[in-house]
C-alpha cells in the first residue's frame, strides 16, 4: 500500500490539540521548540527529528498522546530532548496501555514501538536520506531501533537488521548505536534492509531465497559496499558484544 500525501489542513480541534501538547511538552524543557504532529498511524507512535543548530524537534504523536498527564509530557521531553532510557521506558508502557486507541490493534497485539533517534545514530536521517538517494523516495517503511537489552555479553550472532513484509517495519539492533559504529555502517545495514521491499522472496528449488542474484548486485551499488564490509570483518567482535 501506498498512502497519497494529504494536502488539505488539519480540521481546528487537532490544530489546538497540537498547540496545546506542544506547550505541555515544552514546559518540562529548559530550552528548545517542539513542533507537534498527531498522527492515527498504526505503527509509529513516536518519531522524532533533531535539528540541533536550532534546537528544534520535530515530533510525530499518535493522537493517544494528545490528552496526556503532566508524569507523560515530562517523559516526551525527557525522551525527545535527551533521548532519556528511562523515558523511553514510561512511553513504552503507556504505549501498550494505550494501544487499543491504535487502528486495528488491541491490547492482546502490542503495539511496535517505533523510536527513530538512537544515542548516536538517527535512523529517521539514515533512511531519508538513502530513500532519497538510492531509491527516488519510494520504499514506504517505518524504521526503529530494536528493544534494549541488559548486561553486555558475547553473542555468537546478532542479526543487525530485519525487515517484516507484513508491517511494513525495518528493525535495527541497538548494539549499532553506539559511538564506535561509525555512520556510513548503519546506513549500510539500512539500505540492506530497505533493498527488501524492492526485491520480492522468491522460492528456489522448495526454498526462500532472501538475497537473489539480483538483490545482491543492487546491494553492491551501496557507495561505501567495500568499506562498510571490510569494516564488518574488522569490529565483528566488538558488535557482537552487546
Ligand atoms: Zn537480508
Amino acid at each position: 500500500m501506498r498512502r497519497a500525501k494529504k494536502s488539505a489542513e488539519p480540521p481546528q480541534e487537532i490544530l489546538d490539540a497540537q498547540d496545546s501538547l506542544e506547550r505541555r511538552i515544552r514546559a518540562h524543557m529548559a530550552r528548545g521548540r517542539v513542533v507537534v504532529t498527531l498522527t492515527d498511524n498504526r505503527y509509529t507512535m513516536i518519531s522524532v527529528r533533531r535539528f540541533p543548530k536550532d534546537r528544534r524537534y520535530e515530533v510525530r504523536l499518535h493522537h493517544m498522546f494528545a490528552s496526556a498527564d503532566p508524569v507523560i509530557t515530562r517523559a516526551l521531553a525527557r525522551y525527545i530532548a535527551e533521548n532519556d532510557a528511562d523515558a523511553s521506558r514510561i512511553l513504552g508502557d503507556f504505549i501498550d496501555d494505550n494501544s487499543d486507541h491504535v487502528r486495528g490493534r488491541s491490547r492482546r497485539t502490542p503495539t511496535t514501538l517505533i523510536f527513530t533517534a538512537g544515542e548516536h545514530h538517527d535512523l529517521r536521517s539514515i533512511f531519508d536520506e538513502l530513500n532519497e538517494r538510492y531509491f527516488d523516495n519510494r520504499i514506504d517503511a517505518a524504521i526503529t531501533w530494536g528493544a534494549r537489552t541488559g548486561r553486555p555479553r558475547r553473542r555468537n550472532s546478532i542479526k543487525m537488521g530485519s525487515y517484516s513484509v507484513e508491517d511494513r517495519l525495518i528493525r535495527i539492533h541497538r548494539s549499532l548505536d553506539r559511538a564506535f559504529v561509525p555512520h556510513f555502517f548503519v546506513a549500510w545495514i539500512v539500505f540492506h534492509e530497505m533493498l527488501h521491499q524492492v526485491h520480492d522472496i522468491r522460492v528456489k528449488n522448495g526454498r526462500r531465497e532472501f538475497h537473489s542474484k539480483e538483490f545482491l548486485a543492487d546491494e553492491a551499488q551501496f557507495e561505501q559496499y567495500d568499506e562498510a564490509r571490510s569494516w564488518e570483518r574488522r569490529h565483528l567482535d566488538a558488535i557482537l558484544t552487546y
